[in-house]
């Protein structure tokens, strides 16, 4: 185990000189839904298995390591999944972690089949925000990128539920795949402004393996940038701190803004300040990453915080991952990369 140490305040970067801001913690790696570019049901089917319950860190452990996390510099703090709202009990969580000092945003990210009825639980647990994923509001394309023909209401009334009980911004992730929900985008941004949701759209990445992924399915995010501003026009805005993935517009009529994430046509490793952890607790320092740092080994095997803290730190110190920026030289892109819905996006 290495020693080197690490105490709370010290600004831990990495290769290129970034630090650790952000933490990404996926609370299970089961969902209800079979998004073919997530999680296609022919590889997730009934005999798929899934961590079992004694791999899968605790609330308890969690909220120990993102302590840990938050001593080194991490500032915000994002719960996803696979499905969090599945993991049991999840606003306990929520609750353990709003406490922690220094962590100034906590939020989720859901895809809000059971939103509508566990949104105010965790508002009222410490939760700031949701990001609620939703494609289209046309049912039949729903159905077809959920994987399994569900429409849209249930998680239209999850949504309008987070905002209720002000879980806001309520933010809503499209993942834009050509061909597929491209012809619906104006309609979901529409819909967006007129109800002050900040509609994010994301350009279809390559993640994992399993997702049958091609270029020719990305639409660029200046695409969409120009569909929506065809109909409503849009303005940039400036970033609000070194790290924000998306890049952000205004609706030059005052109606709100609405952002994209290119993260295929213009890679943002350069600001990348991300930390993920994954269920079985591995830490990832790449949402393309090949392999993680267990964790959970050094946890279970009593190791103090302070020995945390350094193996943590010093994971970070050798990262030198950007893998987005690569993905365009590469002639072969790697055959393992860890799953979208082991590490959540
Ligand atoms: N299940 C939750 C959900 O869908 O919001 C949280 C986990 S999901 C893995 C996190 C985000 O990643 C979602 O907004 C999802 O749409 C997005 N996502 C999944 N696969 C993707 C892909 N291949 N390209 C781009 N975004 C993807
Ligand atoms: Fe589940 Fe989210 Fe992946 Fe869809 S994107 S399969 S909802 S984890
Ligand atoms: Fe960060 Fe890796 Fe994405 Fe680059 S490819 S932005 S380093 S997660």
């Amino acid at each position: 185990m290495t020693m080197s140490s690490s105490v709370p305040g010290e600004v831990v970067l990495d290769r290129f000189q970034r630090p650790i801001r952000d933490l990404r913690i996926s609370v299970t790696d089961r969902c209800n839904f079979r998004c073919p570019f997530c999680m296609p049901a022919e590889v997730y089917g009934e005999r798929y298995q899934f961590l079992p319950k004694q791999e899968i860190l605790t609330f308890e452990e969690i909220a120990r390591l993102a302590r840990i996390f938050a001593t080194l510099g991490v500032r915000k703090i994002r719960l996803t999944g696979g499905e969090p709202l599945l993991r049991n009990g999840v606003e306990k969580l929520v609750a353990m972690l709003a406490g922690i000092e220094g962590v100034e945003d906590l939020a989720l990210t859901t895809n809000g089949h059971l939103l509508a009825q566990q949104a105010q639980a965790l508002k009222e647990a410490g939760l700031q925000r949701v990001t609620v994923s939703l494609h289209s509001l046309d049912d039949d394309v729903v159905g077809q990128m959920n994987g399994r023909n569900f429409g849209a209401s249930l998680v239209l009334k999850g949504i309008e539920r987070a905002a209720e009980v002000g879980l806001l911004p309520v933010k809503i992730n499209v993942v834009v795949i050509r061909g597929v929900n491209e012809h619906t985008l104006v309609e979901l941004a529409r819909f967006c402004k007129e109800r002050g949701y900040i509609a994010r759209f994301i350009e279809y990445m390559d993640v994992g393996t399993l997702n049958g992924w091609r270029m020719e399915r990305v639409m660029p995010a200046a695409e969409v940038v120009r569909l929506i501003g065809e109909g409503m026009p849009l303005e940039p805005v400036e970033k609000d701190y070194r790290g924000e993935v998306a890049e952000r517009y205004r609706y030059r009529d005052g109606g709100g803004e609405m952002g994209v994430i290119a993260s295929v046509t213009q890679p943002f490793c350069g600001d990348c300040t991300r930390a993920r952890l994954s269920p079985e607790g591995k830490l990832l320092t790449c949402l393309f990453a090949s392999n993680g740092h267990d964790l959970r080994e050094p946890l279970r095997a009593g190791a103090s915080d302070q020995e945390l803290q350094s193996i943590i730190a010093d994971v970070w110190r050798v990262r030198e991952d950007r893998y987005s920026e690569l993905r365009t030289s590469m002639t072969e892109r790697p055959a393992q990369r860890v799953e979208m819905f082991r590490i959540g996006g």
